[in-house]
């Protein structure tokens, strides 16, 4: 089964993975949803950018991906912009770190939003869409941190958790359509998320940035190298390729090894 011509809605992809990912996607030929929450003419020129270079469509949606309507309204205007919707990729999160006893409980609930509930909301509006036409593909971008824990992250460590045993259950629930959904665990990929993290884990061990990269970031990833957007593009495609029809309910890492230690 190839994916050229099919709609794939990427949360969260005016930058790092979820911008590597639809880019991945639209080289295959796949229509492209983009989205943030910000409406900027660069958020916009993204799309007119990804739909020149491969010769797909491409559009790029605002929704806040806090908001619980404003996710459902996503896959609607998709829909809309598209005439279908085939592929779904929730990959819209944030980061704060602290320890708990000291962790802001709006940033708690709004990584729990972000992170995870927009997933919720995303899947719920898709998952009609996909069984009217008969496939489609749910992709979650979680984390090594959905296996595995690190002090200081408990809002991002639960919703990673989180949103892995979300996508069992949306395993089980398809599981006799033709409708997958896995999630991917990512190790360190450096994108501005991982960027915005590094100066309080400078503070927290009182390091600076390339000891903090050296022995922080990258300690638990034996490969010491850096993931990237590209092999999470491709590990997407995979995916939503007909070798993976059976592959479903299930984590791929690509960590470098983090979750073998
Ligand atoms: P990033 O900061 O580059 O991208 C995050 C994206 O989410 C951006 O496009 C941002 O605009 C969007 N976003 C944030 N808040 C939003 C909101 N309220 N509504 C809509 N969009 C919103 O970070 P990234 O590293 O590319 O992260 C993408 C995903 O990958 C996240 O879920 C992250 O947890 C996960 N991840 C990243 C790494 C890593 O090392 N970078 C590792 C494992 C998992």
């Amino acid at each position: 089964m190839s994916i050229t011509g099919k709609c794939a809605i990427i949360t969260g992809s005016n930058s790092g993975i979820g911008l590597g990912v639809a880019e991945e996607l639209a080289k295959l030929g796949a229509n492209v949803v983009l989205n943030s929450f910000s409406d900027r003419p660069e958020d916009h020129a993204l799309a007119e950018k990804i739909a020149n270079e491969h010769k797909v469509r491409a559009v790029y949606v605002k929704a806040d991906m806090s908001k619980g309507d404003e996710c459902r309204e996503l896959i609607s205007k998709a829909n809309d912009a598209m005439g279908s919707v085939d592929i779904l990729v929730n990959n819209a999160g944030i980061q704060h770190v602290a320890p708990i006893d000291e962790f802001p409980a709006e940033k708690w609930d709004q990584i729990i939003a972000i992170n995870l509930s927009s997933a919720f909301h995303t899947t719920a509006a898709a998952l009609p869409l996909m069984r009217k036409q008969g496939w489609g593909r749910v992709v979650n971008i979680a984390s090594a941190h959905g296996l595995t824990a690190s002090p200081y992250k408990s809002a991002y460590v639960s919703a990673k958790h989180g949103i892995v045993g979300m996508t069992k259950t949306v395993a089980l629930e398809t599981a006799e359509e033709p409708i997958t959904a896995n999630a991917i665990c990512p190790g360190y990929v450096l994108t501005p998320l991982v960027e915005a993290q590094i100066p309080d884990t400078m503070k927290q061990y009182n390091m600076d940035r390339d000891t903090v990269i050296r022995e922080v970031l990258l300690e638990r990833q034996p490969s010491k190298k850096f993931a990237t957007v590209e092999q999470l593009g491709g590990t997407v495609a995979f995916l939503c390729s007909s070798a993976a029809e059976q592959i479903t309910g299930t984590t791929i890492s690509v960590d470098g090894g983090w979750t073998a230690l």
